[in-house]
């Protein structure tokens, strides 16, 4: 199917991190179908409401960033929320958008699907080829199910479904919430406040050690819309920025950012995680896409955002 600038697109998850790039990115690059709801006006968890949605809006193409997400606290406290939210979200987009006619649904899942263990940089193909990282098996459970959902969409009702894994996103619009954050927001925050109390140190949680890939999420969703265009097939697709750093270096990178002098403390009562997540991304690169936004940059822009958000 032709997707052009006229075709109806439906966002899933718009308010989100990642669908709210999306929603930045369609309509730079002059989308004018779009459409999208609220959780209060649509419940994903609820199958004969998104039935009912999807039987009045027939989208022709969706965009499936909805999803319970949140980082290794949240993942490991709430784990029927991470595994059941999830499973039902994409089982009743993806059966409604191939029963209501959608002729492309892109599924994004997340680098947290591979193995604990996987050889580095991590290749589409180990998927399934180990167990999972403890502390986000649930949300990695639900995301391969995902996969799994629309390559068997795709084989046995020829249905145009793509899923795409990014790795660790950070950007405009992320939680900032302790708690339930990230890393690289979390240590936004941590050293804004210390810069502005005059902390003399910063808690990092875990050892430093681990080292994480960070790519800024308006690559990610021009990375989408490049595949939306450009790409039909069953097997999963990494998105990536090639590098990753140490949970120190990054500290470091953000207390430059911020602008903070103090001194950086490590908390190993906290878990670690999984030890390196860097995804190989030579099959996209092979598909003609390529990441703009460098870290620095993109450190730079999210911390603007915070402090006009939330500073
Ligand atoms: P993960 O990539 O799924 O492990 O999720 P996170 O982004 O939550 O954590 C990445 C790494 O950063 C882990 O090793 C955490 O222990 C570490 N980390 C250091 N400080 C923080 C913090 O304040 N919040 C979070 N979420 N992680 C932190």
């Amino acid at each position: 199917m032709e997707i052009n600038l006229t075709t109806k697109i439906y966002v899933a998850g718009h308010r989100g991190l990642v669908g709210a790039a999306l929603v930045r990115a369609l309509q730079s690059q002059g989308y004018e179908n779009l459409i999208s709801r609220t959780r209060s006006e649509l419940d994903l968890c609820r199958q004969g409401a998104v039935e009912d949605f999807f039987a009045k809006e027939r989208p022709q193409v969706v965009l499936l960033a909805a999803a319970k997400v949140g980082g290794i606290l949240a993942n490991d406290s709430y784990p029927v929320d991470f595994l059941r939210d999830n499973l039902l979200i994409e089982t009743n987009i993806i059966e409604s958008a191939y029963r209501y006619g959608c002729q492309k649904l892109v599924f994004l899942g997340s680098s947290c699907i591979y193995p604990k263990l996987a050889p580095q940089p991590m290749q589409e193909s180990h998927l399934l080829t180990g167990p999972l990282e403890p502390t986000n098996e649930w949300y990695a459970v639900a995301k391969i199910a995902g996969i799994k959902l629309c390559q068997a969409y795709r084989k046995q009702h020829g249905f145009d479904a793509i899923s795409l894994m990014p790795t660790n996103l950070y950007g405009p619009g992320d939680n900032f919430d302790l708690q339930t954050s990230h890393v690289l927001p979390a240590l936004i925050r941590k050293f804004h406040e210390a810069k502005v109390n005059q902390s003399p140190q910063v808690s990092v949680w875990g050892s430093g050690k681990p080292r994480r890939e960070f790519l800024h999420v308006d690559d990610l969703a021009d990375a989408c819309l490049y595949l939306m265009q450009h790409y039909a097939d069953q097997e999963i697709i990494n998105i990536g920025w090639g590098e990753d750093v140490s949970i120190q270096q990054l500290a470091q990178l953000v207390a430059d950012t911020v602008g903070y002098k103090g001194e950086v403390v490590f908390d190993t009562s906290k878990p670690d995680g999984t030890p390196r997540k860097l995804l190989d991304t030579s099959r996209l690169t092979q598909l003609g896409w390529q990441p703009k936004i460098t870290l620095k940059k993109g450190l730079l822009d999210t911390y603007r955002w915070f402090t006009e958000h939330h500073g």
